[in-house]
C-alpha cells in the first residue's frame, strides 16, 4: 500500500483549489490549530466553528487557557460534550506555562509526551502548524484509504490504523524533497481529512467524479466503495432510566455539581434518581428532602446518547414553596451562567421559559 508521488501532488492540489475557509485555517499558530483539533474531535465543523471563535477571543493565549477558572472553561466549553478534552486541554497549558512555554514545542516527540496529546493530535498539530512530516489519521483518512486501498480488515483495528499510519510515513519518506516545504506536509494532512468531509464522504455515496483519486482508486474499481470500509458492530450502550427534577422557588433553583472525576466531572447538573418515577412517587422522593411541590409538570422525556451508556431521562420541572437550605440549589438570576451538560442544557432552556411565564 503506497500512495504514489502523483497522488500525493493530486490531492494536494485538489486541497488547495477546494478548501473551504475555515477559521483555523486563516491562522498558523499551533495554539489555535490544536484548540481546533481537539474541538474536532466527536464534533462536527459546523457546530465547532462558533466554539472555536467564541474561545480563541475569550482565551486567545496558551497562558490565558492556563489560567482560565474552571467554572468559566466548563461554561466556553459547554454543549461540545466530552469535557475531559477541554480539562486535558489546560492541563497542557499549564504544563507549558510552569515549564516557561508561550505555545506548542515544534516537535511531534515533544508534543506527544504532553498531557492530553495522543499521537493523532501530535501528528495533526505537527503537520499543520509546523510542517513537520507525521501522520494524522482520524475516521475520515482511515474511510479514504481504505477506499483507495480496497481494504477489506475493520477499519476499527489498532493494526488497520497502523498500517495507515505506515503508508504515510512512507509517503513521505519517499518524497523528501516536497516534504521540504511545510506547506505541501500541512495540506497533505489536511487533504486527506477534507477529501474525506467533503468527497469521500462517510453517509451516502461518496463523490468519485470529483475526487482526485478517482483513478487510481481500487474501491471504485472493484465497485466495492459501499462495502468499504468495513467497520465492525460497536458494543450494545447500557441504557439506564432517569427522573430528574428541577425544583424552584421564588428565589433559588435546584442545581449540583457532579463530582470531580468521572463522567461529566465538575458540571452542574439537576438533582436526579434511577428509575422513572411517576407524579405520586415524585412528590414522595422529594418529600424525603423537606421539599414540597405545589406544581408539577412533565417535560418531554429525551435519551442522551454518550459512548458507552445511554440516559433515558424522565423530568419533572417542579414549583415548590420553599427550598431548604440542605437542597443543593442557585439564585434563579445565576442560573444560565452555569455550565451544564447537553444533556441538561436543553432542560433548562425549557425551565427558563416556563418559570419567566410563572
Ligand atoms: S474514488 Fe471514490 S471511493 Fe475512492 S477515494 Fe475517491 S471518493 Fe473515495
Amino acid at each position: 500500500m503506497d500512495i504514489a508521488r502523483d497522488s500525493a501532488l493530486a490531492l494536494v492540489q485538489w486541497y488547495e483549489e477546494n478548501k473551504r475557509d475555515l477559521p483555523w485555517r486563516r491562522t498558523g499558530d499551533p495554539y489555535e490549530i490544536w484548540i481546533s483539533e481537539i474541538m474536532l474531535q466527536q464534533t462536527r465543523i459546523e457546530t465547532v466553528i462558533d466554539y472555536f471563535l467564541r474561545f480563541r477571543d475569550a482565551l486567545p493565549s496558551l497562558k490565558d487557557l492556563a489560567d482560565c477558572p474552571e467554572d468559566r472553561l466548563l461554561k466556553l466549553w459547554e454543549g461540545l460534550g466530552y469535557y475531559s478534552r477541554v480539562r486535558n486541554m489546560q492541563k497542557c497549558a499549564r504544563y507549558l506555562a510552569d515549564h516557561g512555554r508561550d505555545n506548542l514545542p515544534a516537535s511531534y516527540e515533544e508534543l506527544l509526551k504532553l498531557p492530553g496529546i495522543g499521537p493523532y493530535t501530535a501528528g495533526a498539530v505537527s503537520s499543520i502548524a509546523f510542517g513537520i512530516p507525521r501522520p494524522a489519521v482520524d475516521g475520515n483518512v482511515l474511510r479514504v484509504l481504505a477506499r483507495l486501498f480496497a481494504v477489506q480488515e475493520d477499519i476499527r483495528s489498532t493494526a488497520v490504523k497502523r498500517t495507515m499510519e505506515d503508508t504515510i510515513n512512507r509517503c513521505y519518506a519517499g518524497n523528501p524533497d516536497l516534504c521540504a516545504d511545510s506547506s505541501f506536509v500541512s495540506s497533505f494532512t489536511q487533504g486527506l481529512m477534507e477529501l474525506g468531509a467533503l468527497v469521500c464522504i462517510p453517509n451516502g455515496i461518496p463523490r468519485c467524479a470529483q475526487c482526485p483519486w478517482g483513478s487510481v482508486c481500487l474501491a471504485r474499481a472493484q465497485d466495492a466503495v459501499d462495502t468499504i470500509p468495513f467497520r465492525s458492530a460497536s458494543k450494545e450502550r447500557r441504557v439506564i432510566p432517569m427522573t430528574v427534577f428541577i425544583v424552584y422557588d421564588g428565589l433559588r433553583i435546584t442545581l449540583q455539581r457532579r463530582p470531580e472525576k468521572g463522567l461529566l466531572a465538575g458540571l452542574y447538573e439537576f438533582p436526579h434518581t434511577e428509575g422513572h418515577l411517576d407524579a405520586e412517587e415524585s412528590r414522595k422522593y422529594l418529600q424525603r428532602s423537606g421539599i414540597s411541590a405545589v406544581h408539577m409538570e412533565a417535560l418531554q422525556d429525551r435519551k442522551h446518547v454518550f459512548t458507552h451508556l445511554v440516559w433515558d431521562l424522565k423530568v419533572w420541572l417542579v414549583q415548590a414553596a420553599h427550598i431548604p437550605d440542605s437542597v443543593p440549589a442557585v439564585p434563579l438570576a445565576e442560573f444560565p451562567d452555569y455550565a451544564l451538560p447537553a444533556a441538561f442544557d436543553e432542560y433548562r432552556k425549557a425551565a427558563m421559559s416556563r418559570i419567566v411565564v410563572c
